[in-house]
């Protein structure tokens, strides 16, 4: 389909916005919408470097005010939406699961109303046709529940079996995309995707936690074992895929969006604590800049490593076969981990007032 005029819910989290510096980088005849409602995830900053481009603009709202996104699809004429706004971290499912229903189910549940409302109903009262359209919701690999070490990598075919309060409220939200579409034509599509990684990712997530706890000199937690296994993709990755699905995908189709990149979430934070200490060893600069990095200006940074009680229901291993967008739309990372992580670790390291913001003022 032809994007025109696009909105981005949750567009000032960490995939939203690689997505939106992304898609007006890539399509600069496009205008981007973001709503996003700035919860502790949501920064504002992550958006400055486009602030100023004509075709973007902000607006600060909820997603489940169904009158705001209908106003926004009237005013700003558009003809697609990308679904990223959700409650993302799965600890805080597991200790409040109320916001992940309330935004994730019933959020989703209001955007769907809305485009329903604006692009099938009104025309059809009025004689038309429905307008050309998109409701492309962005999802997770954690709907499919978990895998032993052996098992089969995840298709677009195998059955949902969500296991935290945050995968099942995804879950929820996939169906009732499904839903939309196949009871009122909604052209949707949903991609699922591996974990992403890369700049503007939140600090409690688990490669910039380790990353700025190394730099505070903090322990490194590690869940259980350290044996979960995760598929790991660079966040601009997430974002091509998404363009590939928003442009050549099937209306009604799944898309799964993975990196081919699995690791033991360990041996992830193993790599980053020897990533760091190479460069607090052959960089003296990083000693003077981070004086608090005591392990990395020693380098004996694995020893802030520190087992800690396992997640309650933690899956354990995801995995995800994208055969499927392989073949369909050509979709193969570009980003290797190898570049990909270094580059990743350099943003922390360059904007150390970015996350050292949000260190003392959000995280709840
Ligand atoms: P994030 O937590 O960094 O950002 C979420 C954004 O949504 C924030 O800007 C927040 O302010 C906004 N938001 C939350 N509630 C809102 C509401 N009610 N109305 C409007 N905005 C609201 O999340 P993320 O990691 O960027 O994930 C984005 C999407 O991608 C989510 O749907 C998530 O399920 C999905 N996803 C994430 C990953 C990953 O590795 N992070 C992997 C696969 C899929």
């Amino acid at each position: 389909m032809t994007v025109k005029n696009l909105l981005v819910t949750g567009g000032a989290g960490f995939i939203g916005a690689n997505f939106v510096h992304y898609w007006l980088a890539q399509n600069p005849q496009d205008k981007v919408i973001v709503l996003d409602a700035l919860t502790y995830a949501g920064n504002k900053a992550n958006l400055d470097s486009v602030a100023n481009n004509p075709n973007m603009t902000f607006v600060h709202g909820d997603i489940c005010d169904t009158a705001l996104i209908e106003n926004l699809i009237d005013t700003h004429q558009l003809n697609t939406i990308v679904h990223f706004a959700a409650e993302s971290h799965v600890d805080r499912s597991i200790t409040g699961p109320d916001a992940f229903i309330e935004t994730n189910i019933l959020g989703t549940y209001s955007l769907l109303k809305a485009a329903k409302k604006k692009w099938i109903d009104e025309p059809k009262a009025a004689g038309n046709e429905p307008l050309e359209h998109r409701f492309h919701h962005v999802s997770t690999d954690e709907v499919y529940g978990t895998l032993s070490a052996t098992d089969p990598a995840f298709t677009e075919e195998t059955a949902y079996a969500p296991n935290s309060p945050y995968s099942a409220s995804k879950a929820a939200s996939d169906h009732l995309v499904r839903a939309y579409h196949h009871t009122y034509g909604l052209e949707v599509t949903t991609s699922n995707c591996s974990n992403n990684y890369g700049p503007f990712h939140f600090p409690e997530k688990l490669i910039p936690l380790i990353v700025t706890n190394i730099l505070n000199d903090k322990p490194l937690p590690v869940y259980g074992d350290g044996q979960q296994i995760r598929d790991w993709l660079y966040v601009e990755d997430h974002a091509r895929g998404i363009e590939l699905v928003l442009k050549k995908g099937r209306i009604g189709e799944n898309y799964n969006i993975g990196g081919n990149n699995e690791w033991a979430n360990i041996d992830i934070v193993k790599l980053v604590c020897k990533v760091m200490g190479e460069k607090f060893a052959t960089n003296p600069e990083l000693a003077k800049r981070f004086p608090n990095a005591k392990s990395a200006i020693a380098n004996n940074v694995e020893q802030l490593i520190t087992y800690v009680t396992d997640r309650a229901g933690h899956d354990r291993r995801y995995a995800i076969d994208a055969t499927k967008t392989n073949n369909e739309l050509g979709y193969v990372p570009a980003e290797s981990f190898e570049t990909g992580f270094a580059k990743t670790l350099n943003w922390y390291l360059d904007n150390e007032a970015w996350w050292s913001e949000l260190l003392t003022k959000k995280i709840a």
